[in-house]
């Protein structure tokens, strides 16, 4: 589950960086507490709790505690919520695909003027309204040949869609 892209950048940044995910794997493994996903990984037992705790923080795992009836001492058990990690790549993604299409959409229908220097890039109505001139320096504003831009836009559209989609095909 872990090798899926979606899930692999996720995860990766909650737990800073990719030397961590080992911690996530053991979790996913079912080792279920701190200590034995330390043995199992080699990663110090204080950076495997700080990342156990965030992904609690984030509802993507949940322990239960219980006392040692011998010693007293409290242990806690750790469980990888797979299905909060489904739901919410889900959401994401829905949501940043909505994003890429509502920019798309912006881009497709609209003409774009810049300052020269950088200041500013305008739709043809907000440019209109400034006379065509920048607001900031008060040069004239270029037409923007915006092509690239939707191209690129449509390519970052493509990949979301297919990484989307083969996560969804796994995890229907
Ligand atoms: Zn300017």
């Amino acid at each position: 589950m872990i090798d899926d892209p979606l899930v692999k950048t996720l995860l990766t940044n909650v737990v800073e960086d990719e030397s961590n995910l080992p911690i996530v794997e053991a979790l996913n493994d079912g080792l279920d507490t701190d200590e034995a996903i330390s043995e199992k990984t080699g990663i110090k037992l204080n950076i495997v709790r700080k990342f156990l705790y965030k992904l609690y923080d984030m509802g993507l795992a949940s322990y239960k505690r219980s006392k040692d009836p011998e010693t007293q001492w409290f242990t806690y058990s750790w469980k990888f919520e797979k299905e909060e990690v489904i739901n919410r790549i889900k959401k994401d993604s829905e949501q940043y695909l909505k994003m890429l299409n509502d920019e798309l959409e912006r881009e497709e229908n609209n003409m774009f003027f810049v300052c020269p220097q950088g200041h500013v890039r305008l739709d043809f109505d907000d440019a209109s309204d400034y006379e065509f001139l920048c607001p900031v320096c008060m040069e004239e504003l270029e037409f923007q040949d915006n092509a690239e831009t939707i191209k690129q836009i449509k390519e970052d559209l493509k990949m979301v869609e297919s990484n989307f989609d083969s996560f969804n095909k796994k995890n229907k």
